[in-house]
């Protein structure tokens, strides 16, 4: 293990293995599908803050999908009753009224929602597309690419389409699938839809590149 390099900083000397998605993602019993990769202890420790609280969100709002309401009833319920600053956080999120608008500008309504912590999210996101590229290339993402993303609550517009043709991979068909694409001639490049749950609901749209403008 000591000869491995670590996914996320690319330094040899892994001593534990990361799991993609984290193990409190699934329900007892769900686990034998988790990707492990090699990871520092230092490594593995830096986004453990950000990991309940990407669970719980992801959770609350795939409201529709059984494995994940048994968690938020279980794991989440347990995870608020015990972590007071994340249980303020996510209270923090909720918001009374939301603007909706039309993709064309158009004001449409105002509706409860949810105004995402990107601090925590964009230390999930990052770390979790780190891990999974790894996984398929061996290497850890090259030094001064970034991970760029976005969160589309609903069912991907026509102008997303391409990322719905991109090769899927399921690692559990209830609680975690992604698409992906990595570009050969240009390792740096890739891009991911991740689907935490459901596909189709809060689908998180990633892409990694050496600025927002290559993104
Ligand atoms: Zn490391």
């Amino acid at each position: 293990m000591k000869d491995k390099i670590c996914y996320f900083c690319g330094i040899q000397g892994a001593d534990t293995r990361e799991e993609i998605p984290p193990r409190c993602f699934f329900p007892k019993g769900h686990t034998e599908s988790i990707i492990k990769i090699p990871a520092h202890m230092k490594c593995n420790q830096a986004w453990q803050g950000s990991i309940e609280y990407a669970r719980n969100l992801f959770c609350g709002i795939n409201t529709s999908n059984c494995l994940a309401r048994d968690l938020f009833s279980t794991k989440v319920i347990r995870s608020l009753r015990r972590n007071p600053p994340l249980r303020l956080q996510m209270l923090k999120d909720l918001r009374e009224n939301i603007e909706l608008y039309s993709p064309g500008g158009i004001y449409l309504r105002s509706t409860p929602g949810i105004c995402i912590n990107t601090n925590l999210l964009d230390q999930f996101i990052s770390h979790v597309i780190r891990g999974l590229y790894f996984h398929h290339t061996g290497q850890p993402l090259p030094k001064g690419i970034n991970v760029t993303w976005q969160v589309q609550q609903d069912h991907p517009g026509p102008e997303r389409l391409w990322f719905t043709r991109l090769p899927i991979t399921i690692v559990h068909p209830a609680i975690f699938r992604y698409r992906h694409i990595i570009l050969g001639d240009n390792p740096g490049w890739s891009a991911w839809v991740l689907g935490f749950y459901e596909l189709n609901t809060c689908t998180v749209l990633a892409v990694t590149g050496k600025d927002r403008q290559n993104a």
